[in-house]
C-alpha cells in the first residue's frame, strides 16, 4: 500500500529550495546575457521584426505574421493564430539581443511551416498538459486524504506528462536556436552570430533548468510512492 506521512518533509524541502534556487539562477543568467547584448548594435541595422520578417519569406513561412506585444522578453510563436508576437523591444529593437530573440521565434514558426516532428508532438500534447497540469495535485491530494493509493499512482501518471512535454520542449527549443543562428550567420556579422548565441543558450538553459526540476520532482513522487 503506498503511504504519504503528514510528518515534516526534508526531502521534499530540499527539493523545492533546490528548484528555486535552480529558476532563479537560470533567469538571472538569461536577463544578464540579453542585457549585454541588448547594448550592441546588429551589423544588419535592422529591427528584430524586419529581420525576422526576412528569415520567414528566406524559408517558406511567409504566410507568419508579426506583431507586437506587451512585457519584456514575452516572445513567443503562437500557431493558433499563426504568428509571432515579440515584445516591444525586440520588435522595434535593432540589437544584436532583439534580433536574436526575433530569429528564435521565427525558428518556431519554420518549424511549423516545415512540420518539425519534436514541434508537432509538442503540440499534440498541448492540450493532455493542459488537463493534466491541473489534475494530478488535485488527484494526488484526494489519494493521500482518502488513503486510496489508485489515486496517488493516477496523480503521478498525470504528472510524468508535465515532465515529457518539458522534455520534448528541449529539442524544440534548442532547434528553433539553431534555425536562428544559422540564418543570422548568413545574413550577419560575426557579431550577430556570437552574441544571438549566447543569447539564445542562455535562454535554453531556462527549459533545461524547468525540465531538470520536474524530473527531480518525478523521481521523488515515484520514491515516496514505493516506500512503504
Ligand atoms: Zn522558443
Amino acid at each position: 500500500m503506498v503511504r504519504y506521512g503528514y510528518g515534516f518533509d526534508y526531502a521534499y524541502l530540499l527539493i523545492i529550495i533546490v528548484s528555486v534556487a535552480l529558476g532563479a539562477l537560470a533567469q538571472a543568467y538569461i536577463r544578464s546575457a540579453y542585457k549585454k547584448w541588448s547594448h550592441v548594435g546588429a551589423t544588419m541595422g535592422k529591427t528584430g521584426a524586419q529581420v525576422a520578417r526576412e528569415m520567414l519569406d528566406a524559408q517558406g513561412a511567409s504566410a507568419v505574421g508579426i506583431t507586437s506585444v506587451a512585457g519584456h522578453l514575452t516572445d513567443y510563436y503562437d500557431p493558433r493564430d499563426n504568428c509571432l508576437h515579440l515584445s516591444q523591444e525586440n520588435f522595434g529593437g535593432g540589437s544584436v539581443a532583439s534580433v536574436a530573440v526575433a530569429c528564435h521565434e521565427a525558428g518556431h514558426a519554420v518549424q511549423t511551416a516545415h512540420g518539425y516532428a519534436f514541434g508537432r508532438i509538442r503540440t499534440a500534447l498541448v492540450p493532455v498538459v493542459n488537463f493534466t497540469q491541473r489534475a494530478w495535485s488535485v488527484l494526488f491530494l484526494l489519494g493521500i486524504v482518502m488513503n486510496f493509493s489508485g489515486l496517488t499512482s493516477l496523480a503521478i501518471v498525470c504528472f510524468a506528462f508535465s515532465v515529457l512535454f518539458q522534455i520534448v520542449t528541449l529539442p524544440v527549443e534548442i532547434d528553433a536556436s539553431r534555425r536562428a543562428v544559422r540564418y543570422l550567420s548568413t545574413v550577419g556579422g560575426g557579431i550577430d552570430e556570437r552574441g544571438a548565441r549566447s543569447v539564445l543558450t542562455a535562454a535554453a538553459l531556462t527549459y533545461v533548468a524547468a525540465a531538470l526540476i520536474s524530473v527531480m520532482q518525478l523521481v521523488y513522487l515515484l520514491a515516496r510512492s514505493n516506500r512503504r
